[in-house]
């Protein structure tokens, strides 16, 4: 089947939970390879069997390079224990999950696949080159580029919202997430990858170290009965994929070009791995 064709029938199929970007209405049917609100707007399933609710293309600063770089080291097993620990804070039963800045969509790929493949999946980013990237994994999930600050679901459509490394809009996962509705957010620990931002970063630098007092603090403000799980593991590194580990995150973007040339000469064998999974039905 044809991406185009494959979209198309995600679409047909769970239609209910779109909703135009022009006037907020649901859509209510699809022709051809088209979605179509009652006052007519229309949106077209694209190519990659994704759709594209943003009306201008946004600049952001994963490029091509960053994104194939986490693509190596995601499907090579940097996040697995994350992926499980967020698919244990799930509820069992099978249900509609929509992974927030998904990114290219590993992560969320993996976490249906542990599931089962059971789920609906949805996953979203601002970014069109991510979202490329997403459709052409093997997997069940639907992807489509939007922008958190306007989700393009239906009220209380969603039963999972889940957040690997992404920023958030409470207000925004409140409105699509289903009454009691599960909200799991992972953020990372002054621990996750220290070892490359210590190379990275002399020890007068501000970026030497990491706190994440500022997101904790806010998520923990905004949801006072919200768990809170540490997950920590040691990674091996495949050594052909050093040189992306050090490039996928942003980390290394205001490192000083000699230390990122001696970081690259310097492969290390093991990461560690430290975030918080936040848990909290809404
Ligand atoms: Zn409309």
């Amino acid at each position: 089947m044809k991406k185009i064709d494959r979209g198309t029938a995600f679409v047909q199929q769970h239609l209910s939970l779109f909703q135009c970007p022009t006037c907020r209405a649901a859509y209510t049917e699809v022709d051809g390879h088209s979605l179509v609100c009652p006052n007519h707007h229309t949106l077209d399933v694209n190519k990659k069997g994704s759709l594209n609710f943003l009306n201008r293309n946004v600049d952001t600063e994963y490029d091509d390079a960053m994104l194939a770089s986490r693509r190596k080291v995601l499907s090579a097993g940097l996040f697995d224990g994350i992926v499980t620990a967020v698919g244990t804070a799930l509820d069992a039963q099978a249900q509609t999950i929509l992974d927030v800045g998904t990114g290219e969509g590993t992560p969320l790929a993996k976490l249906l696949a542990e599931r089962n493949n059971q789920d609906v999946g949805l996953g979203f980013d601002i970014s069109k080159a991510g979202i490329n990237l997403a459709t052409q994994l093997d997997t069940d999930a639907f992807y489509l580029v939007a922008d958190l600050a306007h989700l393009p679901f239906m009220d209380h459509q969603i039963d999972t919202i889940v957040e690997f490394f992404s920023p958030s809009a409470y207000e925004e996962f409140n409105r699509v997430l289903k009454p009691g509705g599960r909200l799991v957010k992972v953020i990372p620990n002054a621990g996750y990858l220290h070892e490359l931002r210590e190379m990275l970063y002399p020890v007068d630098s501000k970026n030497h170290t990491y706190s994440n007092d500022k997101v904790l603090n806010h998520f923990m403000a905004t949801y006072p009965q919200a768990t809170q799980q540490r997950v920590q593991y040691t990674w091996t590194i495949p050594a052909d994929i050093y040189v992306d580990l050090l490039h996928m995150t942003p980390l290394h973007w205001g490192a000083r070009p000699e230390a990122q040339a001696l970081a690259e000469q310097t492969p290390l064998d093991q990461v560690t791995v430290d975030v918080t999974v936040l848990v909290v039905d809404v």
